[in-house]
């Protein structure tokens, strides 16, 4: 716990988001364009985790995540802890809920689908079965694990 308290204390006020899997850091800051703002971003990868054995952590100064974007990232790192931080603290950890839909971010694994060479954005309706998260397409009604579906 030390250690964990000492990371979260980087940065002054913005965003730790903590406990993402090892591996999809990249990613995140990727997909939610978090090298956009312009702001001071510190991201170590494959750090110890006493839950998960290695994990990834983003720290975002100056910027906060609305509740969508953290839905938004629970299909991504489901497990993952968004701090907010204020003046060196933790004034708040935002709770994750996968979202009900997920629009745009993710391309239907099925070739055939009508949602290739259509100009018209991907649509997937978000379950969780089994602790794993299934997108099912709203074009060709097929469902497929989260992991087998690349980013749009
Ligand atoms: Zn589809």
């Amino acid at each position: 716990m030390p250690n964990q308290k000492m990371s979260v204390e980087a940065i002054k006020d913005g965003t730790v988001i903590d406990h993402i899997p090892a591996g999809q850091g990249l990613a995140i800051l990727r997909q939610f364009k978090l090298l956009h703002y312009g702001s001071a971003v510190t991201v170590g990868f494959n750090l110890p985790s006493k839950s998960a054995g290695s994990k990834d952590i983003i720290k975002i100064a100056n910027v906060h995540l609305d509740d969508a974007a953290a839905n938004r990232l629970a299909l991504f790192a489901p497990n993952a802890t968004v701090n907010v931080i204020a003046d060196f603290a933790v004034v708040a950890k935002k709770a994750l809920t996968l979202p009900d839909t997920i629009s745009e971010v993710f391309r239907c694994p099925n070739p055939q689908c009508a949602s290739h060479g259509e100009p018209v954005a991907s649509r997937f309706y978000v379950r969780e079965k089994h602790g794993s998260t299934r997108l099912k397409c709203h074009y060709c009604e097929k469902t497929y694990a989260r992991e087998t579906v690349a980013e749009a």
